[in-house]
């Protein structure tokens, strides 16, 4: 971030996007962490303090965007960032700003797509959803573009008062390349507040709709039509046409390099909503077939596919890719699917792996070790999860656990305690909905599963809806002190801001209190017997309870006892004393990755090399065999 202008550095899409950002002079960056986007506002917040700039790390991703907002209506730069799910979050304030406007100011959101869901729970393209809200969508496919769209988006954004979504995927966040770096444009700008300029889209709003589809097709017109960010390369009448963006268009320009096909041009376009439709309808007569070669939804497929409607019966080339079944209809592509594509529409032989080296991968599943999806050793989130377990296994197996989005989601592997995981805060809105069903039958317990930053970003109002119609569901909330699962970004329960500097708690406790839950319970974790005992008592109370599991993360312990130079302490089992395979509750039930299985002796053993010291296997040993070395 402080490199100089002229600098060469290697870094990340995220580094990239972050320090173009920084040289188009953004005054204010929020965002709420999430993979593959965390980094971007991490890095801005390294350099905000010496730069007149302000960071935050906001309890979601609609607040960074709606504070963003603020900023740009002051006159700021401003730019909130987040991976796709935040946008699922922020849309209706997204199309009600694109509406109203934002004043005078730049407002960028940076959104990063997930294609194959390698840190997601679902794919998404937020390319249609830009185009659905009525707001500019731009995507680089390189790292040097990465950085340098962020000053024309700004541009843009101040030049028609347009929100000017940047799009990027996975495979150009979380990779490095080197980029240029240009010099940092700080500009000093007084926030004013314009009295006479109110974002409000009352009355009739669908005339605000018009005003905004006048101003896209402005843009449309005198910007996009010729712009430099979308490009072709080819002859000027190919006898194939690869319509790309984002980084699929390295991956195609690389499968026509291996081929070596001197007949076949590559249309990149960058400027994804409002599309250059006159440009690509000039390309679209110029060949007669078009493969389409996209991440993740056939979005640029569908346009061009309706804006052919345009040409002659004549002139329309034939179509392409993931509708016609050419390109597969989910998951990532890669430069292979570009050359499968490319040879089967050319009736070309071309293998892009050996025959034995893809019998080699088949087979490769069964000779690696398999590794189960499971919480570290001496995570707190499993002695939590088996309290709770514990609990409804006394409660005769009663009690439905739903879940939500963290690493504590890993407890739908924990013998399946969490029967539910979708969106943030849908657990704790799904237990209120099952804890009203008694009156059609179903009076089995409820309990809903959190984590601390969960909690903050989308589960109050279901919590307030529990209490407000006496739905008879337990909350639990897995605190363990951090956004773990994202990179240790610090929420409003951990005291600090994304500067690191000291700021005011809002103790989870005290927010329960707040809403109106008289039964809030505060144990730790590591505390078993504790544990059981207060879930089992909230699976018999007819209130609504909460309970707090307490307890900071693992990696943060181990952490500030390498700084402190303090031993991990270790355990051993006493083989005399371990029941062997008629009990087995340390490795198999308790499950923690640490407590192996000795084939030898056919007894427990704790293996120290994966041990964190946390000793909760010898309270959940009933037979008193595990002990402190
Ligand atoms: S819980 Fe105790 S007795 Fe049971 S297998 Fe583990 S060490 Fe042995
Ligand atoms: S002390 Fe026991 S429970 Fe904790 S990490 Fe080590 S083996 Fe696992």
């Amino acid at each position: 971030m402080t490199g100089k202008a002229g600098d060469v550095f290697i870094g990340l899409g995220n580094d990239a996007i972050a320090r173009g950002a920084f040289e188009a002079g953004v005054h204010f960056a929020a965002a709420y962490p999430g993979t593959p986007s965390s980094e971007i506002l991490g890095n801005l917040a390294t350099v905000a303090k010496d730069s007149d700039l302000y960071v935050e790390w906001s309890v979601n991703e609609k607040v960074a965007f709606e504070a963003a907002t603020a900023a740009a209506w002051a006159g700021l730069r401003a730019m909130a960032s987040m991976k796709l799910n935040g946008l699922f979050v922020l849309l209706d304030s997204l199309i009600n700003i694109a509406y109203t406007g934002h004043g005078s100011g730049g407002l960028v959101l940076v959104v990063a797509d997930d294609p194959f869901a390698h840190s997601s729970t679902t794919e998404g393209d937020a390319r249609p959803l830009g185009y659905y809200s009525d707001i500019v969508v731009l995507e680089p496919s390189t790292h040097q573009e990465a950085k340098d769209i962020m000053s024309y988006a700004f541009d843009l954004s101040e030049k028609f008062g347009i929100i000017v979504m940047v799009r990027e995927t996975t495979r150009l966040a979380h990779s490095r390349a080197p980029f240029k770096l240009g010099k940092p444009i700080r500009q000093n700008r007084t926030a004013k507040f314009d009295y006479n300029l109110p974002l409000h889209n009352l009355p009739r709003p669908h005339l605000r709709h018009g005003t905004l589809h006048a101003k896209l097709e402005k843009i449309r017109k005198d910007e996009f039509e010729k712009s430099p960010w979308n490009r072709y390369d080819g002859p000027s009448k190919p006898s194939l046409l690869i319509i790309t963006s984002g980084v699929a268009w390295k991956y195609a320009r690389e499968a026509v390099d291996i081929l070596q096909l001197q007949d076949v041009g590559i249309l990149r376009i960058a400027t994804l909503a409002p599309l250059p439709k006159s440009m690509i309808l000039k390309r679209l007569k110029t060949t007669t077939g078009v493969l389409f070669f996209e991440e993740v939804d056939p979005y640029l497929e569908e346009q061009v596919r309706s804006l052919a409607s345009e040409l002659s019966s004549k002139t329309i080339p034939r179509f392409f890719g993931k509708l016609s079944g050419h390109i597969p209809s989910y998951g990532e592509i890669d430069i292979n699917l570009a050359i499968k594509a490319i040879t089967s529409l050319r009736n070309l032989k071309y293998s892009p792996v050996q025959e034995e080296y893809l019998s080699i991968v088949k087979d490769a599943p069964d000779i690696v070790p398999r590794r189960i999806l499971t919480f570290c050793p001496g995570c707190p989130h499993r002695p939590a999860y088996y309290s709770i377990y514990r609990a409804i296994k006394r409660n005769k197996g009663k009690g439905i656990v739903t879940g939500d989005i963290g690493c504590y989601s890993l407890g739908v592997f924990y013998h399946g305690v969490m029967r539910n995981q979708h969106s943030m805060g849908a657990g704790v809105g799904i237990a209120s909905g099952l804890g009203k069903l008694d009156q059609f039958g179903l009076d089995d317990p409820v309990i809903s599963v959190i984590g601390d930053s969960t909690f903050y970003h989308a589960c109050l109002p279901a919590l307030v809806n529990i209490i407000y119609n006496q739905s008879k569901a337990i909350v639990c909330v897995l605190d363990n002190n951090a956004t773990a699962m994202t990179g240790f970004q610090p929420h409003p329960g951990t005291g600090f801001t994304a500067t690191g500097d000291v700021t005011s708690k809002v103790p989870i406790e005290r927010v329960l209190q707040g809403i109106g839950y008289q039964s809030i319970s505060v144990v730790d974790p590591f505390n078993i017997k504790e544990s059981i005992d207060t879930v089992f008592k909230a699976l018999r109370s007819a209130d609504s309870e909460a309970i707090i599991f307490r307890r900071e993360c693992a990696l943060i312990t181990n952490r500030q006892r390498r700084q402190q130079q303090e031993p991990i302490p270790l355990f051993t089992v006493d083989i005399d004393k371990c029941f062997g395979e008629q009990c087995k509750i340390c490795s198999v039930e308790f499950n923690c990755p640490a407590c192996v299985w000795d084939n030898e002796s056919n007894k427990a053993r704790i293996d120290i090399t994966l041990c964190n010291g946390c000793g909760v296997c010898v309270d959940v040993c009933p037979h008193n065999a595990i002990h402190a070395l």
